[in-house]
């Protein structure tokens, strides 16, 4: 492609962005296909000669637009948020232009050390401890993994190194598979599917913590877990606590269980995905109370802080164990001024990584906290105003409390009424929701999840649940 037909084509597609984006509310915002349905829409193999760009753009409405589920528009509602924005696009844009790869220091300096700028800013606007950030001159420091899943991952795998570690010097006869299949990591049984996931792939075993009514896990559960494990000459070694869980958005007492872990000497990190990005509003990080006896701490700006997918922020009180866990070091990745500043190729699974600092660089920059700040607030606002309407229908129920930008609502009555209500309302496909299952209770789940929503959008998703309610409970 030459440089005036590239120029001709990225505009065209930022007029096309523009024109998605500030229109969404006019398209459905589920998908309305069956499976297989794309393959007919394009030729069975790749041209021998060069398309033009106009055709690209053209297939884009005839070919992408029918299997997109819209998740930037204000009728989604599932999940939790996956914000983008402007600044973020562009900044991408410039990443895929630069195109470098900063596995280490030397591979791309300003990779490297936009990122450690980045996550300062960051873990000071959350009101992380300064043992935390790169900044504080000590050992902490922090990472844009891809997502929540691998944070989690490699902090188990850190802690697994340091528990494998210490074990050794107690019992230099142990080898490294008999103290492994003794470790046990702890979650609640609300964590996410991913802390599941890690201690698979981690191959350990993992207790899962029954969380009290507030779906919180709590400090005496924990330990007494522990204590069990001890008794039965399990080894301990990590655990993860959930603040603002995938269910319900339920906060973990960190307080309770940092302090626990920290008295059995067991890694905690801290996963949360979602719900730490309200962390940059002052109000919220009550939530946060006990951070300083967390050993590793991550969220996902790429969930709610208007950085696209993917940037998922993690902070490390002691790096060393992770880098050191898988440490590899060939002659072609060597540099001069290895260790001066992170080499991140040893923080995360794969060698090549791509410039994420810059898409949170654009946006810090270019909202600023405080507009950052409001934009937390909003969403809040809205999950409060669509459960004052839930509550004032003496049909429909509040499950829980609401917290952050979710709301978790029911029928009065049966499972089965729900399933059938969130059915309905996706089959009709004007807003989209998902349920969640806690102690058998079925709900459904409301995440405000659009930057565009306005309080009329709650009262548009409110009239769609309350339509199809009224059908079903008429019949
Ligand atoms: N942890 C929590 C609390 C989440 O809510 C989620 C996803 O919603 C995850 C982890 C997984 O996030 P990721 O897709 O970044 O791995």
């Amino acid at each position: 492609m030459e440089p005036k037909e590239f120029s001709d084509f990225a505009k065209s597609m930022v007029d096309y962005i523009v024109e998605y984006l500030e229109n969404l509310r006019e398209r459905r915002v589920l998908a309305n296909v069956q499976p297989g349905y794309l393959r007919p829409l394009i030729p069975n193999a790749a041209p021998d000669d060069p398309d033009s760009w106009q055709d690209v753009m053209a297939d884009i409405e005839r070919v992408i637009m029918p299997g997109i589920t819209h998740w930037q528009s204000p009728r989604f509602h599932a999940y939790y948020p996956m914000t983008n924005s402007y600044p973020s696009i562009v900044a991408d844009m410039l990443s895929g232009a630069i195109a470098c790869v900063g596995f280490s220091w030397m591979a791309s300096p300003a990779c490297t050390e936009l990122e450690v700028v980045m996550l300062d800013w960051l873990g000071n606007m959350i009101g992380l401890p300064k043992e935390f950030l790169a900044s504080s001159g000590g050992k902490g420091g922090a990472v844009i993994q891809g997502t929540a899943s691998e944070a989690t991952l490699m902090a188990l795998q850190a802690a697994k190194a340091k528990k494998v570690q210490e074990v050794k010097e107690d019992h230099p006869d142990w080898t490294d598979d008999m103290i492994v299949t003794k470790l046990v990591a702890y979650t609640s049984d609300q964590a996410h599917s991913s802390v599941e996931r890690a201690g698979l792939f981690g191959g350990v075993k993992m207790h899962f913590i029954a969380s009290d009514a507030k779906n919180s896990m709590r400090g005496e559960d924990l330990e007494m877990a522990i204590k069990n494990d001890l008794e039965a000459g399990l080894i301990p070694f990590y655990a993860v606590v959930t603040l603002g869980t995938t269910n319900s958005c339920a906060f973990d007492r960190l307080d309770e269980c940092g302090p626990v872990g920290n008295k059995y000497h067991i890694w905690i990190h801290v996963d949360a995905g979602y719900a730490g990005c309200a962390f940059i509003c002052p109000e919220y990080r009550h939530f946060m109370q006990g951070i300083e006896t967390a050993d590793s701490f991550n969220f996902n700006p790429h969930k709610w802080l208007l950085v696209n997918f993917d940037c998922s922020t993690m902070w490390l009180k002691d790096p060393s164990w992770l880098i050191n866990a898988f440490y590899v070091n060939p002659v072609y990745l060597r540099h001069e001024t290895q260790g001066s500043l992170p080499d991140y190729r040893h923080w995360q699974i794969p060698l090549s990584r791509r410039f994420r600092a810059l898409k949170l660089w654009f946006v810090l920059r270019l909202y600023g906290v405080k507009q950052l700040q409001d934009h937390i607030r909003r969403y809040c606002k809205f999950a409060q105003e669509f459960a004052e309407m839930c509550r004032a229908d003496e049909r429909f129920e509040i499950v829980g409390e609401v917290n952050m930008a979710l709301v978790c609502f029911r029928l009065k009555g049966g499972n089965e009424a729900n399933e059938k209500l969130l059915k309905v309302i996706n089959c009709r496909g004007n807003i989209h929701m998902v349920a969640a299952k806690i102690h058998e209770i079925y709900f459904l789940r409301m995440a405000v999840c659009s930057r565009y929503t306005k309080s009329e959008d709650m009262i548009y998703t409110w009239n769609e649940v309350k339509e199809v309610a009224d059908e079903m409970l008429q019949k």
